[in-house]
């Protein structure tokens, strides 16, 4: 899976902090430079998007039981994201 429009150096630091930024644990300074860097980037902003749209829509799928145990543990190992808080991917 290449991103190769989203080739800036600050691209991978943002992706990275991209959850930490979703679940509002970051400080002021770190979360301004990366709505910052959003901004201008709109291959960051698109990613940003759709994480925060995923995250929403698995969050109320585990509270309403919708989600199989199975498709959760796929989308987190391929997001490399925690989406559950559960403390570990997949
Ligand atoms: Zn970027």
């Amino acid at each position: 899976m290449a991103m190769e429009a989203c080739d800036e150096p600050d691209c991978a630091a943002t992706l990275k902090e991209l959850d930490v930024f979703l679940d509002d644990e970051l400080s002021d300074g770190a979360r301004q430079s990366i709505a910052h860097h959003l901004d201008d980037c709109p291959d960051c902003l698109s990613a940003f998007d759709f994480h925060a749209e995923l995250k929403q829509v698995i969050t109320v799928k585990l509270q309403n039981d919708e989600m199989p145990a199975g498709l959760l543990s796929r989308i987190e190992k391929c997001f490399s994201t925690d989406f559950d808080g559960d403390g570990k991917i997949g």
